[in-house]
């Protein structure tokens, strides 16, 4: 049996084998000595609310080993409650399938639909328009040095997914017991183990790297298949089923399609359109990424402990209301990068990533602000294109250049006039950035929201709307525009056999919610058929 030891509170001079102390004497109440196996770390968090008195908060797990019977209610007063029950349940069903299924984006919906299918003898085949993680990694290396965008593989198309070149933040808002599947399956692939425990976990660029090379070893040694550099480019249906798919590579025919397209996939959804896929339009977001120097942060969170060699990176995470409409911080990146994320040509796109160690000088994150199907028309095509329009005028005003728009806090709140960034650099293709007035960029409703929210959140953590900080834009890749219906049996609307999840098909809003999609999808078809044996 294994318990739960939770809510030890301890300072940050003390270690987490005090943690690991603690738990023991409070499990001594209720256990004799040698029932009491191992002990690990279950979850660490830390609680910042008092600057002067900032806490570790740990729960422990602990095995215990044949011991007479407790009372758990008393241990429950205590913090100790029985771990939680997180096995996956599996059905498998009984049709049989018709030649291999096709899963379409090795993304983390992708990945993890096809690991699973492949796990249990689907032999799945993915397809992913981008390059391998080497590849890929050239490409966009090259983007940012030279300005090339190839189209096909960039920040958003290719092995991993939008998020392979992230701060690879794994936390959600979802609370299914999957996450932790997911996040012990990232770890299997390489992911540091401190992902297992922090309740903000992150992985960063440098190691999703790793783990997106071995997930696809995983998927191809348990008898699938992944071919790179291999677009999706029609269906070919008969009677209401996807009876094959034509590929730039040729067509392949595949018993069942699912599409884990990610939200940037626009050419595909204008041709699933063409074919009756329904499809609604959503609210979304837009604005601009924002940095700062990362020591002001962590003295804006931390007070005088900042530094403290014990405290993670300082991240935030803020919110207000601007009348009717969200302004909201998204994908901090501490000591990151803001990065060119362009995946067509002729616009400009920002968001951000981190390494591992999360060392950079400047925290960057997104300030996005709603934008609802109202503020373009509600239809599919005119979300997409509100989102290029504004992608388009970010590139016209870099002089026809991926050289992105930019401007200081300070210009931007008025308080000061066409300053040059000094204190704050920007991190965008290393200071390839022109200097710009955002309001030529982006619509007042976002702009003025942003001025709303910059003040907002300057109360909440200060310096935030300190004139030296930069904003960089423009960031519209936020969240799908779009949604795919599904019914409960995860099937497109007519459709008997195209699953559409994850992000692009409106059902994930980040890596682990994408994942868990993904495997929420590959249990509903496994649930339907029974395993490939051909
Ligand atoms: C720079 C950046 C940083 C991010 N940071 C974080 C973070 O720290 N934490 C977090 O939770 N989220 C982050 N995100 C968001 C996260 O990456 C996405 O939510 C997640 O990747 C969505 O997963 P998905 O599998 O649904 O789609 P995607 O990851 O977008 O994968 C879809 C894949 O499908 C492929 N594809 C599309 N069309 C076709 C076609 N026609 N044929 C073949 N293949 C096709 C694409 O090339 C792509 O590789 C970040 C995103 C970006 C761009």
């Amino acid at each position: 049996m294994t318990y739960i030891v939770q809510n030890i509170k301890l300072s940050i001079e003390r270690s987490k084998d005090d943690a690991l102390t603690v738990a023991k004497h409070r499990l001594l109440k209720f256990f004799p000595k040698n029932a009491i196996g191992e002990l690990k770390i279950y979850k660490s968090s830390i609680d910042a609310r008092k600057k002067e008195n900032i806490l570790f908060v740990y729960s422990v797990s602990a095995q215990i080993h044949e011991a007479p019977r407790v009372n758990e209610n008393a241990m429950l007063k205590d913090g100790i409650a029985p771990m939680p029950d997180e096995e996956m349940s599996i059905e498998f069903g009984t049709e049989r399938m018709d030649g291999r299924p096709v899963v379409v984006g090795f993304g983390p919906c992708g990945i993890f639909c096809a690991l699973l299918l492949a796990k249990h003898g689907y032999r799945p085949i993915v397809i992913e328009r981008g390059a391998s993680v080497k590849q890929r990694t050239a490409d966009v290396e090259a983007f940012f040095r030279s300005g090339i965008l190839n189209p096909e593989s960039n920040i958003q198309f290719g092995a991993g997914g939008a998020g392979t070149f992230s701060d690879g933040k794994l936390v959600t808002r979802i609370n299914d017991p999957k996450c932790g599947y997911v996040l012990s399956e990232m770890h299997r692939f390489g992911a540091p183990e401190e992902v297992l425990y922090k309740a903000k976990p992150h992985v960063g660029t440098d190691y999703l790297k790793k783990v997106v090379e071995n997930a696809e070893k995983e998927i191809i040694r348990l008898g699938g298949e992944v071919l790179f550099q291999t677009k999706l480019e029609d269906l070919v249906i008969s009677n209401g089923r996807i009876a094959s798919i034509r590929t730039s590579k040729g067509e392949l025919p595949c018993s069942l399609l699912v599409l884990a397209l990610g939200h940037s996939a626009r050419d595909t959804f204008s041709m699933l359109s063409s074919h009756g896929v329904e499809m609604t339009a959503k609210a979304f977001s837009v604005g601009v990424r924002v940095e700062h120097l990362q020591e002001n942060i962590d003295f804006a969170l931390y007070g005088k402990s900042a530094g403290h060699p014990a405290l993670p990176k300082g991240e935030y995470n803020l919110s207000c209301h601007n009348e009717n409409r969200g302004v909201y911080t998204f994908c901090m990146c501490p000591g990151g990068q803001v990065v060119a994320a362009a995946s067509e040509e002729g616009g400009v796109v920002t968001n951000g990533m981190s390494n591992f160690r999360r060392d950079g000088k400047n925290a960057n994150s997104a300030v996005a602000v709603s934008v609802n199907p109202s503020d373009y028309g509600n239809r599919v095509d005119l979300a997409i294109e509100f989102q290029r329009k504004l992608e388009q005028t970010a590139y016209l005003a870099a002089n026809r250049s991926y050289d992105a728009p930019c401007q200081t806090m300070g210009d931007f709140l008025g308080k000061t006039k066409n300053t040059l960034p000094s204190g704050v650099l920007p991190t965008y293709r290393d200071g390839k950035v022109t200097m710009t007035d955002m309001d030529k960029v982006l619509p007042s409703f976002v702009t003025e929201s942003l001025r709303f929210g910059f003040m907002n959140f300057d109360k909440k953590l200060k310096g935030f709307a300190a004139n030296d900080a930069v904003l960089t834009g423009v960031e519209t890749r936020t969240s799908s525009p779009i949604r795919i219906p599904r019914n409960e049996d995860y099937l497109a609307v007519r459709f008997s056999n195209l699953y559409p999840c994850g992000e692009g098909a409106g059902y994930a809003g980040g890596i682990t919610s994408a994942a868990v999609d993904g495997i929420k999808c590959a249990l509903a078809i496994m649930k339907k058929y029974k395993p490939n044996e051909t």
